[in-house]
């Protein structure tokens, strides 16, 4: 039996364990997924010595586990996170699949005006995000709560800014569970139907930040199919 799990710190209600659990049972494969709370890279450092064969890597761990690492895929290298490993003969390569997510998830949607985007937070999911934005030529004004990170801060963002970028991504937990009544600090009155709101959040479907886009007739997408869509490529990567 194939051995796969999650490393990460709080993970009650994380999607991983029953994504694959149903997708054991929908293909026949013989499967276990588990958590794994770990509170240090030297629990984590025992545990990838142990015979589980793949893992995802999840907050706040997506950094630091790379020094774990023997090798990096070349993507993963260059976003500076990786979200899963896969067990090699030399020992444990890293990979990045929210880039994969994140692409596949948005390019269906993006029209050609979506050429410049506000990337809300600069943690390991801004990351992924930013390098996909660049790929597809998007420009990037990055939002952070300090000016010591990112490009400006959320009370310098004004009027001429939202209108120059219709594409907004919330890569921070900002209005997730159970904080669902919350949202990134945004003059939310300058959103036009031109924008395109994009939440890495799914919990809850449909975040106050969504809410207030699809009110000024924005289109409003969660993270739900990135997620589902960077969890299908790391079974790709264990089984490849
Ligand atoms: P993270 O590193 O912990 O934090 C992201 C950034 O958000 C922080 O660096 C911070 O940026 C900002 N932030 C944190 N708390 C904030 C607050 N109270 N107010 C305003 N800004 C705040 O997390 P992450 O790994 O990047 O993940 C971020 C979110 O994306 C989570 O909700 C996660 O579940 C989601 N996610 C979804 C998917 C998916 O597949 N859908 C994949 C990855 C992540 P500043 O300090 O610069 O303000």
């Amino acid at each position: 039996m194939k051995q796969y799990g999650l490393i990460g710190k709080s993970l009650q209600h994380s999607f991983s364990k029953d994504y694959f659990d149903q997708k054991f049972k929908k293909i026949g494969v013989k499967g276990d997924y588990q958590n794994y709370e770990c509170d240090s890279l030297e629990e984590i450092q025992s545990l990838l010595k142990s015979d589980i064969d793949g893992f995802n890597v999840t907050i706040p761990y997506k950094e630091e586990i790379m020094s774990l690492l023997h090798e990096l895929d070349p993507v993963a290298r260059e976003v500076g996170a990786v979200n899963t490993l896969k067990k090699t003969p030399t020992g444990w390569k890293g990979y990045n699949t929210d880039v994969y997510g994140f692409r596949q998830s948005i390019k269906p949607f993006l029209e050609g005006h979506h050429n410049k985007a506000l990337v809300l937070g600069t943690g390991g999911a801004s990351k992924a995000v930013i390098y996909v934005l660049r790929n597809l030529g998007i420009d990037i004004i990055q939002i952070s709560r300090t000016s010591d990170k990112g490009d400006f801060t959320y009370n310098q963002i004004n009027e001429n800014m939202m209108r120059f970028c219709p594409l907004i991504i919330n890569t921070t937990p900002v209005g997730m569970f159970p904080n669902t009544n919350e949202a990134p600090d945004l003059p939310y009155q300058y959103i036009t139907e031109k924008h395109f709101l994009v939440d890495l959040i799914y919990n809850p479907a449909e975040t106050v930040f969504l809410q207030k886009g699809k009110e000024k007739g924005a289109l409003a997408m969660n993270g739900k199919s990135m997620l589902e869509l960077q969890a299908e490529k790391s079974w790709e990567i264990w089984n490849s």
